[in-house]
């Protein structure tokens, strides 16, 4: 089973609950992998593999890819020798299933989730915050044209990449997202409450103030940090 020193974290929450950006800050503290599925299947697209191919017309839509498919993707990703110490699961699961197969791909590794954090954040705040949303094409970081613009304008100001727009950042694919969100994540909470494992934060104050509360609920850790 697992041991003190793994942290295995599944942070949950809805689109723009900022997940991402939470995951990427503990993962420069902790070291350990951030894996976003949104990201990898992002990248698929961009090189138009067949998965690609494939999943871009959903994801714009705003609908789920296949369970199988990106439980395939996560089960490869996790055997990987960088997620010996922990990893941060941004983005999965987001289906029961997809829950009850991380379970089995864990368990069967000797392995087991160590925490889960829910984001909380109301709807009309999610919709303002994704429909402004831009994204450094080079480093990832995340900016809000009306509420958190880059101080270099239209590039990044942390790495002076290019910022764009995801093509799923458009409001009918974010209500989309909000009511798949709903119906087939929302009820993962549940899930993880009966395994003790969930804590939920506020993810509507400052970044710094949440991430203070992350590292709060992940306990002494202090080898571990930067
Ligand atoms: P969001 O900001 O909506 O949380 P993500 O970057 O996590 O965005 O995911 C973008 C899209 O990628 C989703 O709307 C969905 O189409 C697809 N996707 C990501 N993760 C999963 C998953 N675990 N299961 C099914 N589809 C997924
Ligand atoms: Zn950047």
């Amino acid at each position: 089973m697992t041991t003190e020193r793994t942290l295995n974290l599944v942070l949950l929450g809805p689109p723009g609950a900022g997940k991402g950006t939470q995951a990427k800050m503990l993962t420069t503290c902790f070291k350990l992998p951030h894996i976003s599925t949104g990201e990898i299947l992002r990248a698929a697209v961009k090189e138009q593999t067949p998965l690609g191919i494939k999943a871009k017309e959903l994801m714009d839509m705003g609908a789920l890819v296949s369970d199988e498919i990106v439980i395939g993707i996560v089960e490869e990703r996790l055997t990987k020798s960088d997620c010996e110490k922990g990893f941060i699961l941004d983005g999965f699961p987001r289906t029961l299933h997809q829950a009850v197969e991380l379970k089995k791909i864990l368990l069967v590794r000797g392995k087991a989730i160590d925490h889960v954090i829910s984001v909380e954040v109301a709807k009309d705040e999610l919709l303002a915050r994704i429909t402004g949303r831009l994204s450094c094409h080079s480093c990832g970081k995340g900016f809000n044209q009306v509420f958190d613009p880059s101080a270099s304008g239209d590039k990044c100001d942390g790495c002076g990449g290019e910022l764009y727009q995801r093509d799923d950042d458009n409001e009918d694919s974010m209500r989309m997202r909000l009511d798949v969100y709903e119906q087939q994540t929302a009820p993962l909470a549940a899930y993880y409450a009966d395994d003790s494992l969930l804590r939920t934060i506020n993810g509507s104050g400052s970044i710094e103030g949440i991430q203070r509360n992350i590292l709060d609920i992940l306990g002494n850790r202090s080898e571990w940090i930067c």
